[in-house]
């Protein structure tokens, strides 16, 4: 018997499912969420850890073969921990990672590394104590690299860096992270801005394009192409065979959608196929209501068959969608 595939009627086959486990954040990053947070869900609205087990069985069952947790900032779920247990126990051979601010990473590294977490991607936007402060409204810088020492001691290597690049406010850096990998090992992935900020500021002329930061690094630390594989980043390594590598998240100026594997999971149990989505498929509630496995599959299939060529945030009649990154699960 064949594999099982989830399929859109481009022929795009999902593997890859982004499951938040919570809309709440511990910081306030300007270019994702207001400095006084967000209306959160109530817990009733979040899907409990019995629900998240099910849906990420559900999609393992459908072809899904590695699954992200994310939030908000999922290192806030007190069942963390249980919920990585009970993900791992479907299938051990689940490609099974979290993405975190790193902020509660110090104490959480070695409990997830033993739940059976696979790997560690950690957001961090600047080296500078005063930026990285007034970019995510923590003074908290100190504690993140207590946190990527904590996950290296743990055994997640190598790390995975995610640095959102912002004209005008850190973009002076893009070397200085390559530096970083270079004396790590780590993998430093530059993400362009993209217009999913809950203060709506997004504006194009604050996009760094890839291409200019790849050149900043290249004048300085000559770059050779690593194979692109089904990450949306495209990779490079040092030319003179240091350690680490750098990579590019390209949304907005080399959109990767007709390569693109995934869909989310939002924590209150909203199927998106798309980032950029402008409509959602509830599963909470069939779920709730006692649907089978077979009917959510069939809700499933139907949403991903449907998903849309590629964003728009290129063309004229982009609309944003409603949510910013943290109540969507970036
Ligand atoms: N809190 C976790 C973290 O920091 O990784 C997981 C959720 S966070 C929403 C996921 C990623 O989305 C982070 O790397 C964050 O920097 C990124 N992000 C948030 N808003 C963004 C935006 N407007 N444009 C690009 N990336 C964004």
């Amino acid at each position: 018997m064949g594999r099982v595939t989830l399929a859109d009627a481009r022929g795009r086959v999902v593997t890859d499912l982004r499951l938040s486990l919570t809309d709440r954040c511990n910081f306030r990053c300007t270019y994702c969420m207001p400095a006084g947070g967000l209306a959160w869900l109530g817990r009733d609205q979040v899907l409990t850890v019995d629900e998240i087990e099910r849906v990420a069985r559900l999609f393992a069952g459908l072809g899904v073969t590695e699954v992200k947790l994310t939030g908000g900032e999922p290192t806030v779920r007190a069942e963390l921990a249980e919920i990585v247990a009970r993900l791992r126990a479907i299938d051990p051979g689940l490609d099974l990672s979290l993405t975190t601010n790193g902020f509660l990473l110090e104490r959480l590294a070695q409990p997830l590394r033993d739940a059976g977490l696979d790997r560690v991607n950690v957001s961090l936007d600047s080296l500078l104590r005063h930026r990285f402060t007034a970019m995510t409204r923590r003074d908290a810088l100190d504690q993140v690299q207590a946190g990527l020492a904590a996950a290296e001691a743990a055994g997640f290597t190598p790390l995975k860096i995610n640095c959102v690049v912002l004209g005008g406010t850190n973009d002076d850096e893009v070397v200085d992270f390559a530096r970083l990998a270079r004396t790590t090992g780590w993998d430093v992935r530059f993400i362009e801005y993209m217009p999913l900020d809950a203060d709506q500021a997004w504006e194009r002329a604050r996009v760094v394009p890839s291409a200019l930061i790849r050149e900043a690094i290249a004048a300085v630390h000559p770059l050779v192409p690593r194979t692109r594989g089904p990450e949306p980043a495209t990779t490079f390594g040092f030319a003179d065979g240091a350690p680490g590598s750098v990579g590019f998240i390209s949304s907005v100026t080399e959109p990767f959608c007709d390569s693109c594997n995934r869909v989310r999971v939002t924590a209150e149990g909203r199927l998106r196929v798309c980032l950029f989505s402008l409509d959602e498929t509830d599963l909470r509630g069939p779920l709730r209501a006692g649907a089978t496995d077979d009917e959510l599959g069939g809700l499933v299939r139907a949403a991903v068959w449907g998903k849309w060529a590629g964003h728009r945030i290129n063309h004229a009649d982009f609309v944003r969608p409603p949510r910013s990154m943290s109540s969507i699960g970036g």
